[in-house]
């Protein structure tokens, strides 16, 4: 048997080795137009330390457990999967590669904003090294006063914030820290008790929090920005812009039945699973665009393809989310566990939050502590 993973992120992983582990003669082909596989998760700490900390080279994987990675993007869209799915086999710049199953997992991009020359985004990180990103911008504002904003206050937006905070604030940095956001409140999916603890840590940082305010665009020194109440159009110096505004499945949401099967039109294509942020379940199983639920999707829809292998019913996605947690800079962070209201802080949740982490080391690693 033949599987395709197009995505080598969290979700794409996670299918590929439960596979090889629970079918240790299937063949299987992973497509990503990256070199690596990138822990997203821990994106935030390269302002510290190189990306190379966070990679694992496709090569090594593909050593590891046994398959073979063609270094292109697929082109997905609906005509093409039903045409595949038709057809059984993608095509390659060599040929076509036939499959029993195809698994799409491809993430999720970051909504579109307008860049500049002092704007960086997610992928910005996933391709230079923040460290080099923080020096241009030290060198570039010596001797001047720095002000750093950045947009966004979901998980990425605000790990990234503490993070750069601890950063400049541990090498005596003198800086204006702003953070901005469309709404007015931070991780407005979570309980107000996330809110105001981060609130308070802003306050307690001297970083400036704008709330009901839109990025705009960058021109030279400057951010434009709007009152999302007023409608008021203002501007504020910032010589460094880091960009949170958020993500889309990439590159579409893909909907797929209670097992993990792509649906086009009004029916699941049989052959064709996917997983990660890039899906959405039609059942109660957590659809967050979160590693945690990729790291689900991706092992339930191996153990499907097992299922239907042996001729038996797939299982349906159920998982239930058990807690949610962010790091707020190195010894500090806030989550929940078990249910929403149990709020966690403070050392202890940055402590659960590096054990989540670990957790997913050791599944890249051969062990699966998941359940
Ligand atoms: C800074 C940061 C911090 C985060 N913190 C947390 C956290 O604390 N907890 C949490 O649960 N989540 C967190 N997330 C979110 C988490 O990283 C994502 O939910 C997770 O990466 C989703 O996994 P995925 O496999 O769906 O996609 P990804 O990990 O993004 O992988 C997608 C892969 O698909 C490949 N690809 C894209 N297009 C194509 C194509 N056309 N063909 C082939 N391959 C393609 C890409 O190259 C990539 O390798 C964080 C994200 C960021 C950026």
């Amino acid at each position: 048997m033949r599987v395709i993973v197009a995505g080598g992120g969290y979700a794409g992983l996670a299918t590929l080795i439960a596979l090889r582990r629970s079918l240790p003669e299937v063949e299987i082909h992973l497509i990503d137009p990256r070199e690596h596989h990138i822990k997203l998760t821990h994106l935030h700490q390269t302002l510290k330390r190189p990306l190379s900390d966070f990679c694992i080279p496709f090569a090594v994987l593909a050593k590891k457990y046994g398959f073979t990675h063609h270094r292109l993007a697929l082109p997905i869209s609906a005509d093409n999967l039903e045409s595949w799915e038709w057809n059984r086999t993608i095509p390659l710049p060599k040929g076509e590669l036939a499959f029993e199953y195809l698994v799409i997992a491809t993430g999720a991009k970051p909504h579109l904003a307008p860049g500049g020359k002092q704007v960086y985004q997610r992928d910005d990180f996933c391709r230079r090294e923040g460290q080099e990103i923080i020096q241009n911008f030290l060198a570039r504002t010596e001797n001047k006063e720095r002000h750093i904003t950045v947009v966004g206050a979901g998980a990425t937006g605000l790990q990234f914030l503490f993070e750069l905070d601890d950063l400049l604030k541990s090498h005596s940095i003198d800086r204006q820290l702003r953070l901005i956001q469309r709404g007015g409140r931070i991780l407005s999916k979570l309980p107000v008790g996330f809110h105001d603890y981060i609130a308070g840590r802003l306050k307690s940082a001297g970083i400036e929090h704008l709330p009901y305010t839109r990025y705009r665009g960058q021109h030279g020194g400057s951010i434009k920005l709007e009152n999302t109440r007023t409608g008021e159009s203002f501007t504020l110096p910032s010589d460094l812009t880091l960009l949170f505004p958020g993500v889309d499945p990439q590159p579409q949401l893909l909907r797929a039945d209670r097992y993990g099967r792509v649906i086009v039109g009004h029916y699941p294509l049989p052959r064709i699973f996917t997983a990660g942020d890039c899906s959405n379940f039609d059942c109660s199983g957590l659809n967050s665009l979160t590693a945690q639920a990729a790291v689900r999707k991706g092992k339930q829809v191996a153990a499907n393809i097992k299922r239907l292998q042996q001729g038996r019913l797939p299982y349906i996605y159920s998982y239930d989310e058990l807690g949610y947690f962010v790091s707020l800079g190195p010894l500090d962070g806030i989550g929940w566990m078990l249910f929403k209201y149990n709020i966690i802080t403070g050392l202890p949740a940055f402590a659960i939050k590096e054990a989540i982490e670990m957790q997913y080391d050791w599944f890249v690693d051969g062990v699966d502590l998941y359940f």
